[in-house]
């Protein structure tokens, strides 16, 4: 019998109610107690619980166990052991102990550690992250692990992470006490990160190496239509893309991920899909998982699932909108303005907080987002700017302003707080009203981070947001902690004020796609930071370097690292773009262009044998302007070529990615320009390889 959704849902995972029914009522309890409280896991109890673990995994089909991580590729390592240990008599049981569960050594040595650790030392481990639950997917069961180095540093995404929670909920909890709020023992991050994808044909897909090697077209000429007629965003699913949903749906669902909304996106074949919020370590060990299950359910459709930010010129590219709070354990949502003054007061707090953070930080939320990929959708009209801005809608907007100039807030032209300068004004819950252009922007109870890329993983965003905002809350915590009882309403008040003030020019309702924009950022003295290169050293400036030990979520060593291991990551993407360029052009596009040069020749020598007053005009024509393009094209990948070299001549790395961001990106374009322009007057027979017409109107 088919299951229901419900016995479906998180049928492949290691639940609360697995757990519950498998292991005994200390054992459970002292899991528990670490789950919610990050407390040690003592020995025996580790034993019980991989005890049950296993026996939950066997019984449903697995052999083979894996520690999953997340290293600094920004993608999941995994390395399976089965279950299985040899016994004296030459038979196997299934094994597996509770140091199993708990910790792994695989050979860490080729991850990227950014010179944290040389080769000889090639060990890491990872540890298991009680929080994220164990699932099953192909016959292993999965654990969630952080990695780290055997000196102790983190090498991978989950570990600041889980730091940054951390140190967020000890700020957040100091600050409730001082409302009052006795009760809270920590407060969480929730993320509900959305997702925008594309889907081609896997036989287009096979036919193009700049998608195979790059994930994106670096050639192909418009089609004729594009995203003009505004006909693709929430209209209605084409059946095969429909079943492609629908499965993917349920094999999200078996791995407990609350996909929750599906839709087609703004751009031809382009669609989003949406899980209900979590808390952020979940929420972003279930990304990857989606990203992976997208691209895996995708192929038994017969489509590719492309997860690249900038797939198609012209067209839009995708990315991931970071819905972000913060919430109580007693079920209480930081960011919801609240019915009563009181409750208004302490949400005014938080979101001054977040405020502070974002503008003082704004150089570290650009940097947690910057790719070599992203960065070819932030500032082009159709992502939010580089600028980062906070959108708060019109009625916050005007609290904000009546709390700066001390006025009274009036609501529909009701006055509502009427009791003097120093009262918070009392509002609700607002609809706010959307605005697409701001790359972080205040949704009612929850802010959305828009400017992250598609393809990345969600965790350094989280890591910088957390920080940031813990960092705000505890200089208010300073501020506030000493004010005697009678005055804090005032003391916050003023707080507010003085914050608000003195960070308001990082609000903005407007346009972010205008120029007007640009340049009235640039005279409030907002970062405009356009590319990776731009943005990277910022990672290395005092207040960042000092932000991330004060509240010990990267040391030194470990901001090095990342630094260095972006900066690789872009060069090295640059580097196989441009060498993936060169191949086609020689390999598939020149030879093509060359073919169709050789058809018009012979044809116009074909009509001049037949009679020479037959016109030959038009191939002619034809055959003289490809002929100079073909050369331009040629002269300019010589230049390419060469300035491939240059930049891998050069021994600085942010020099070496300085100069693949310009000129040897210039010269894609460029290339990109000249063929793409040949393409538009060449027969589709002669195309080595599908077009954008095919690509994107054609599943
Ligand atoms: P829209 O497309 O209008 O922005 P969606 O409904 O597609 O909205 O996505 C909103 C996302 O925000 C969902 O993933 C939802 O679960 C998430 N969300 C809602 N409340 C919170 C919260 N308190 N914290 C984090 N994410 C939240
Ligand atoms: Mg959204």
């Amino acid at each position: 019998m088919e299951k229901t959704i419900p016995e479906l849902y998180g049928s492949q995972v290691f639940t609360d109610r697995v757990m519950r029914d498998k292991l005994p009522k200390d054992v459970y309890r002292a899991l528990k107690k670490t789950i919610e409280k990050g407390t040690h896991l003592e020995l025996d109890v580790a034993n019980a619980v991989a005890l049950a673990m296993k026996e939950w995994a066997v019984e449903n089909g697995a052999t083979h166990y894996t520690h999953w991580f997340q290293p600094l590729t920004g993608y999941t390592a995994e390395k399976h052991d089965s279950f299985i240990t040899p016994t004296d008599n030459g038979e196997i049981i299934m094994e597996f102990s509770g140091k199993e569960l708990v910790k792994g050594e695989p050979d860490a040595s080729s991850f990227p550690s950014g010179g944290i650790r040389a080769t000889f030392e090639a060990r890491g481990y990872t540890a298991w992250d009680p929080s994220s639950p164990a699932f099953i997917k192909d016959g292993t069961l999965y654990i969630p692990t952080a990695f780290c180095a055997y000196t102790g540093e983190a090498l991978d995404k989950k570990t600041p992470l889980l730091r940054s929670m951390d140190a967020l909920s000890k700020e957040a909890v100091q600050i409730l006490k001082l409302f009052g709020k006795d009760d809270v023992e920590r407060v969480t991050t929730t993320v509900g990160p959305e997702q925008e994808y594309f889907l081609i044909d896997k036989e287009d897909y096979a036919k193009r190496r700049d998608l195979i090697f790059t994930g994106r077209t670096l050639l192909g000429a418009p089609a004729p239509k594009g995203q003009e007629m505004d006909d693709h965003y929430f209209g209605a699913l084409r059946p095969r893309v429909s079943a492609y949903m629908h499965d993917l749906d349920e094999e999200l669902w078996k791995l407990g991920i609350p996909v929750k909304t599906k839709h087609n996106e703004v751009a031809p074949c382009q669609h989003e899909l949406a899980p209900v919020f979590d808390t952020t370590n979940v929420a972003v060990d279930h990304n990857q998982l989606t990203m992976e299950v997208m691209k895996k359910v995708a192929e038994k459709h017969g489509f590719i699932c492309l997860l690249h930010e900038k797939p198609f010129a012209g067209i839009n590219g995708s990315g991931k909108h970071n819905n972000w709070s913060m919430s109580t354990n007693t079920g209480v949502n930081l960011l919801d303005p609240g019915k009563t003054p009181a409750e208004n007061e302490q949400f005014l707090l938080f979101l001054t907080a977040v405020i502070k953070a974002v503008d003082e930080y704004a150089d570290m939320m650009r940097l947690s987002v910057a790719s070599a990929g992203n960065d070819h959708r932030l500032g082009a009209n159709e992502a939010p700017p580089a600028i980062i801005s906070i959108f708060l809608g019109d009625e916050l907007t005007e609290i904000v302003d009546s709390i700066i100039k001390d006025k009274f807030f009036k609501k529909s032209g009701k006055v509502v707080m009427e009791t003097g300068a120093a009262v918070i004004p009392h509002f609700t819950r607002d609809t706010t009203d959307r605005n697409r252009t701001s790359p972080f922007a205040f949704t009612g109870n929850k802010f959305e981070f828009r400017s992250l890329g598609s393809s990345a993983s969600v965790a350094t965003p989280n890591i910088i947001l957390n920080t940031a905002v813990a960092d705000a809350l505890a200089s208010f915590y300073a501020k506030l902690k000493s004010v005697p009882k009678k005055s804090f309403e005032t003391a916050v008040h003023d707080l507010i004020k003085e914050t608000l003030k003195k960070h308001s020019r990082v609000l903005f309702n407007g346009n972010g796609y205008t120029d007007e924009w640009v340049a009235e950022a640039k005279k409030r003295g907002l970062y405009n930071l356009k590319s990776t290169p731009e943005v990277l050293p910022k990672l290395l400036d005092k207040k960042n370097v000092d932000l991330f030990t004060k509240h010990g979520i990267y040391t030194e060593t470990e901001i090095r690292s990342r630094y260095e291991i972006l900066l690789e990551n872009y060069t090295k993407t640059l580097h196989i773009e441009a060498c993936t360029l060169l191949e086609m052009l020689r390999q598939d596009f020149m030879p093509a262009a060359v073919a169709y040069m050789k058809q018009l020749t012979d044809e116009i020598l074909g009509k001049k044998a037949v009679s020479k007053t037959i016109s030959t005009k038009a191939e002619e024509k034809a055959l003289a302007d490809l002929s100079g393009q073909f050369d331009q094209l040629s002269a300019k990948a010589e230049k390419l070529q060469k300035d491939i070299a240059k930049a891998e001549g050069l021994a600085d790395e942010l020099k070496k990615a300085q100069f693949y961001h310009d000129p040897v990106f210039t010269d894609m374009q460029q290339i990109r320009e000249i063929a793409d322009a040949m393409e538009a007057t060449m027969p589709a027979a002669v195309l080595p390889y599908p077009t954008y017409s095919k690509m994107l109107f054609y599943v």
